[in-house]
């Protein structure tokens, strides 16, 4: 009874949906002319708690995640990146390099493949790519992680699109003896390839316990820190977590959110749902919606009938789907306007 609750409160208020924010144009127009997001904004920094592109104006790029590489790898190709450039108007994309469960510790050069299809298709399109290492115990997987973002950064590096996530979410464990040296050691190794790109770390409690980097931080230029949120599950105390980090100068970069229950399915809470856009917009925070994939789940952006890789009408959009596209759409396009290419 609740799901149908909501579906009606969607039919009769989409057109209200993410309306009340504070920030509608958060575009800083200048004169000059770029082709691409990339050259608009160029290499990304962090500064106190924001992140600015090249002119030092805090940005905020929006856009998708893709799914598990080792179950959604089909969408991980340029055809699906460059839709969601043009369509959505993705101004990013994580590519979810899944590690366990048939990932990448099985299969490491077919999954480090994929990603790289992902990576080049971004650089070749101009838009941001997450490269995330999606793994819940990074920790026990530490050589292996390094060896990947050696790779990475050797190949990738010099280009202002890469962003580094070392560490999807992890679970219950400790800040300051697990993923703090674990944080440092992979940040040591992309360092050593790539001086500046910016490196997003994962925070304990499938990376919300932001709060925890309070007066603790990683010593090193422009590392960010992981905030997710699942809008439908997650309520008020967490978002008074991310904000008590944001006002204590945490850079915090929601690199994976969902409108959907933690568990990727269940109810669509518009109000929640709202709340939490509001809260995206009103601190310019940047951010992947999940997923991109056709699974059966309510943050699945297409239905599992849609089997095409691109060109997707309305009607093979999930609710989640359509919801998150025109919200894209929505805060995205006058920055595509404004780009040449
Ligand atoms: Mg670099």
């Amino acid at each position: 009874m609740r799901k149908y609750f909501f579906i009606s409160i969607f039919i009769i208020s989409s057109h209200l949906i993410f309306g009340c924010s504070k920030n509608d144009n958060p575009v800083q127009t200048t004169n000059e002319q770029s082709e691409t997001i990339v050259e608009k904004y160029g290499a990304l920094k962090v500064n106190g708690s924001q992140i600015v592109d090249k002119n030092g104006n805090s940005v905020s790029l929006r856009g998708m995640s893709l799914f598990w590489s080792q179950w959604g790898g089909n969408y991980y190709n340029a055809e699906t990146i460059e839709w969601l450039r043009d369509d959505w108007k993705c101004a990013i994309v994580r590519a979810a390099m899944g590690i366990e469960n048939g990932g990448y510790l099985e299969n490491p050069s077919y999954e480090l493949e994929k990603v790289k299809t992902v990576i080049d298709a971004c650089i070749e399109l101009g838009i941001y790519v997450i490269v995330d290492w999606h793994d819940h115990h990074a920790e026990d997987h530490l050589e292996e992680a390094k060896s990947f973002f050696n790779s990475i950064s050797a190949e990738y590096g010099s280009h202002p699109n890469i962003i580094y996530e070392i560490y999807n979410e992890p679970l219950n464990v400790s800040w300051n003896s697990v993923l703090k040296p674990y944080s440092e050691e992979i940040i040591n190794v992309i360092r050593a390839n790539d001086p500046d790109n910016l490196i997003v770390v994962g925070t304990s409690n499938w990376s919300q316990d932001v709060d925890l980097v309070i007066n603790n931080k990683i010593d090193s230029e422009n590392i960010a820190y992981s905030f997710h949120f699942y809008s439908s599950t997650h309520k008020k105390d967490l978002m008074d977590k991310a904000e008590k980090a944001i006002n204590a100068g945490i850079p915090i970069f929601v690199t994976e959110w969902g409108m959907s229950e933690a568990t990727g399915n269940g109810i669509i809470d518009m109000v929640a749902l709202n709340e939490w856009s509001d809260f995206l917009e009103n601190y310019n925070l940047s951010w992947c919606n999940w997923s991109i994939t056709n699974k059966d789940e309510t943050s699945a952006a297409l239905l599992p009938s849609n089997q095409k890789l691109s060109e997707w009408n309305e009607n093979e959009l999930s609710e989640s789907g359509k919801i998150i596209r025109d919200y894209l759409i929505r805060k995205n396009s006058q920055i595509f306007d404004e780009l040449t290419k």
